[in-house]
């Protein structure tokens, strides 16, 4: 069941080009543990030999070899008790911010800012390291969605398809904010205006 929940959203993240290849992974905090994909397995075409469950601490329970970021995932649901699931992926127009090292922390839409406040920018370290782990983990303690410098994003929720959303709305944002350089700027919006969307995000919860 749960197997199916992460082959399913492979396989959306596939059809919404937003993983390619063997690219990123995803996992899922459960009762038994982690359950998360396979290293060098395909999100779109998944079945459940492309998961594997391991315990809180990234050790495998079953003779599968789990991604080669799983030390990424395990630091994440450590100091996120309210994260059940995670997606890493390389989605085009999130890696070309992360490429130039480019923060997305323009105010130039409103929902952006009632949705993440900004998506900012973990400095680079090799993938799988655990100076990648550091450099990440802390930009998620108030953010859910982070760019990995000249790599990535991680996209966090309380569950894979909050994840998902998470994503997909951060790539959108990533289009827009290039089409907006391409057009010549955005308007951006004021500090009062990004203020008033931050306090309304806050009485709405
Ligand atoms: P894995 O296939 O080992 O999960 O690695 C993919 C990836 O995106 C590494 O950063
Ligand atoms: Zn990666």
């Amino acid at each position: 069941m749960k197997e199916e929940d992460i082959i399913n959203i492979g396989e959306l993240l596939y059809k919404k080009k937003l993983t390619f290849s063997t690219s990123g992974n995803i996992s899922m905090r459960t009762k038994k543990g982690i359950l998360i994909t396979t290293s060098g397995s395909a999100l779109g075409f998944l079945d459940k030999d492309d998961i594997v469950l391991t315990d809180e601490t990234g050790k495998e329970l079953e003779d599968k070899k789990a991604s080669s970021e799983k030390m990424l995932h395990i630091e994440i649901y450590k100091r996120r008790k309210d994260v059940n699931a995670i997606i890493h992926a390389h989605p085009v127009y999130l890696t070309s911010f992360a490429a130039c090292n480019l923060a997305l922390n323009e105010p130039i839409m409103s929902e952006n800012i009632l949705y993440f406040e900004d998506i900012p920018l973990a400095p680079y370290a090799m993938p799988s390291s655990m100076e990648l782990v550091e450099n990440t983990v802390k930009y998620l303690e108030d953010r859910d969605v982070v760019l990995m410098a000249n790599h990535g994003a991680v996209a966090i929720a309380k569950d894979l398809k909050h994840a998902f959303f998470k994503l997909e709305t951060a790539e959108y944002y990533a289009q827009v904010m290039l089409n907006t350089m391409l057009l010549g700027g955005a308007k951006k919006l004021s500090k009062k205006d990004v203020k008033d969307l931050i306090n309304l995000k806050k009485s709405s919860l």
